[in-house]
């Protein structure tokens, strides 16, 4: 699990493993999409170098 800043409703929100999308690696890091519990869908960059 871990946490987002949810946009729509302006707080940290934890997600569980069922909220995630997909996780892409990119040469940027990793991007987790995610469905947020409210409704809408994101994306967060972890894992910088
Ligand atoms: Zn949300």
């Amino acid at each position: 699990m871990f946490d987002i800043f949810c946009p729509v409703e302006k707080l940290r929100v934890l997600l569980s493993a069922g909220d995630i999308l997909r996780i892409e690696r990119t040469d940027k890091g990793i991007e987790i999409h995610y469905r947020c519990p409210c409704g809408h869908e994101g994306m967060v960059q972890t894992g910088r170098k």
